[in-house]
């Protein structure tokens, strides 16, 4: 449990890295996310996974338009079924890219007011921002450039105080851009102006992608205005900004304004040699998307020039690089289903595994309480075996079994033990005057007379039909007879006159301690009948003590 909330926590902080860089650092966000995903599938976090997801999208924009499409979708189809429709709107930019790189300008607007809608609803500022960017971006494209101002002022005003630098910097600079461009009717020191001021608040910012812009559209509104001599020394101005020369990304945006100024002022011949150092800056920061467009323009370029063996070397080029785009964005899918099929069959297994356990202890329990209920069951059948049905006393085995270990202890220690068999005087005649039932309540009553009397060890119980016996434990002849006499004295008080109605009730006894000179209990007992058939034959209702052995064994 422990593990598996410390593992979404990790997923969800390395998710907020992620969405946080995506822009500005798409190589960094990328593996965080990728991380951020591999965490999320394997504790089952749809969540986690769809973040993941969509910061994977936005940066490989830069890498491949397909791949990032196909990302993004996946995302919002995840935080759909998740209910969470307001995580989307930032995964349909990458859509949007998708849509405009394929020239869908239909398909790319109404995915922007999607992600607007969206964003106002929960009052996003950051993915406002960029949705307003690009509206002005899409604006730019179709040539109406006095609403892509309103957007991009819109962007910066949402963007603004760090909500959204990227947008922010970007819009900025796109503005400016249009300001040079209407320029060419007119007034140029309107722009001039703005660019330096731009140019300054973005030195002041350290923030090198947003500085490379700003002299690019400078590069290039000085091209498009025809100024040679200020092309050159815009060149310069980026050329002594080393450090932007250092981020291969911001070297190739700057070649690449370069190229296209000297294109603009004619200088068809260093247009192409610029191009081609393009190509290595975006070949070194890995921007294969438009590395790929770069080699197209370079190809067609150096056709138009005449050289064409290094145009059809460029076409080559980017055929080949066409390819392994679409090749490695299936192998990246596959990777992802690979993955995400593992995470499944990990997880399947963990499942199976707790669903086994979980049977395992069911079945521990069940197993427990079968043995439970069969230990019950067995001193049940021990009780039952050991017990008389009709008086609850002991039965014959019992007294036998009790009996045979009161011998053994006899033969350990010498400690004496006595037995007395107790016999219904007449019973036959009870039976006879009052019924079979009657019978056997007396029998019932007698049993409960005479466990009254007893003590905790010494056994009571019933030999079969209206013979009894007590083992003595512990007990010479001596004390077996003050017993007896306890016993004798209590069935002549025991109440019968409301089942034996004007009848004498008796029993007789035959005592016998045991003799060294007996084999087993069974002599003991053997005895105690002899002393009975005694106490009979004198008349019945009385006992009789087998004493006579000491002098017989003598
Ligand atoms: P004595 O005084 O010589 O002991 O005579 P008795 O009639 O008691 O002895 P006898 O052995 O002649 O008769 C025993 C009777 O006990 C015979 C039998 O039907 C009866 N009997 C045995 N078991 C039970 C029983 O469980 N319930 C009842 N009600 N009678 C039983
Ligand atoms: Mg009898
Ligand atoms: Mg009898």
């Amino acid at each position: 449990m422990l593990d598996y909330s410390s593992t979404l926590l990790e997923a969800d902080s390395l998710n907020e890295r992620a969405y946080a860089l995506r822009l500005s650092n798409p190589q960094l966000a990328k593996s965080l996310a990728e991380q951020a995903r591999d965490k999320s599938l394997h504790i089952d976090y749809p969540y986690g996974h769809a973040c993941a997801l969509r910061s994977l999208a936005a940066a490989s924009v830069e890498q491949s338009l397909t791949n990032a499409f196909a990302l993004a979708v996946h995302a919002i189809e995840i935080f759909a079924t998740l209910g969470k429709r307001e995580e989307t709107s930032s995964a349909l930019m990458p859509i949007f890219c998708y849509f405009v790189q394929n020239d869908r300008f239909d398909r790319a607007r109404s995915t922007l007011e999607e992600a607007l809608t969206i964003s106002e609803s929960i009052n996003d500022k950051h993915s406002m921002s960029l949705i307003y960017y690009n509206f002005g971006w899409l604006a730019c494209k179709e040539g109406e450039s006095e609403r892509a101002r309103e957007f991009f002022e819109k962007s910066i005003e949402l963007g603004s105080h760090g909500v959204n630098d990227w947008s922010y910097w970007r819009s900025r600079t796109r503005l400016i851009g249009l300001l040079a461009e209407r320029a060419k009717e007119g007034d140029e020191s309107e722009w001039q102006k703005a660019i330096e001021l731009l140019f300054v608040d973005v030195s002041a910012t350290g923030n090198l992608l947003a500085l490379s812009e700003v002299l690019c559209v400078h590069i290039d509104a000085c091209a498009r205005a025809g100024r040679r001599a200020e092309v050159i020394a815009a060149v310069r101005r980026a050329r002594q900004r080393t450090e932007l020369f250092k981020d291969e990304s911001c070297r190739a945006k700057l070649m690449y304004a370069h190229a296209n100024a000297l294109l603009l002022i004619g200088d068809e011949k260093r247009y192409i040699s610029r191009l081609r150092r393009t190509a290595t800056a975006l070949e070194k920061a890995n921007l294969k998307v438009r590395l790929g467009k770069m080699l197209f323009q370079l190809a067609i370029a150096e056709q138009k020039a005449g050289l064409f063996d290094q145009s059809a070397n460029h076409f080559r080029q980017h055929i080949e690089l066409q390819r392994h785009l679409q090749a490695s964005d299936a192998e990246y899918r596959l990777n992802e289903v690979i993955h995400e099929a593992l995470a499944k069959h990990l997880r399947g297994q963990l499942d199976s595994a707790v669903s086994k356990s979980d049977q395992l202890i069911e079945m521990n329990e069940r197993l427990q309480f079968s043995l439970e209920q069969q230990t019950l069951l067995q001193r049940e059948l021990t009780r039952i075996a050991s017990t008389d049905e009709l008086t609850g006393a002991v039965n014959r085995r019992q007294i036998v079994n009790d009996g045979l270990l009161e011998m053994e202890r006899y033969r350990h220690t010498g400690s004496p033990f006595s037995v007395t068999v107790i016999d219904v005087d007449h019973f036959k005649s009870i039976n006879d005057s009052f019924g079979h039932a009657t019978g056997d309540e007396v029998l019932r009553r007698l049993t409960k007379c005479c466990q009254a009397l007893l003590r905790r060890f010494d056994v009571f119980g019933r030999l079969g039909g209206e013979e009894f016996c007590i083992v003595h434990h512990d007990t010479d002849l001596h004390g077996a007879q003050m017993a007896v006499k306890r016993v004798m004295d209590a069935v002549g008080k025991m109440f019968t006159a409301d089942i034996l109605p004007d009848r004498e009730f008796s029993v007789s006894m035959g005592v016998a301690e045991v003799h060294e000179a007996d084999a087993s209990f069974y002599d003991v007992l053997h005895h105690a009948d002899m002393a009975l058939f005694e106490a009979k034959r004198a008349g019945r209702n009385t006992y009789r003590l087998a004493q006579s052995r000491t002098l017989e064994a003598a």
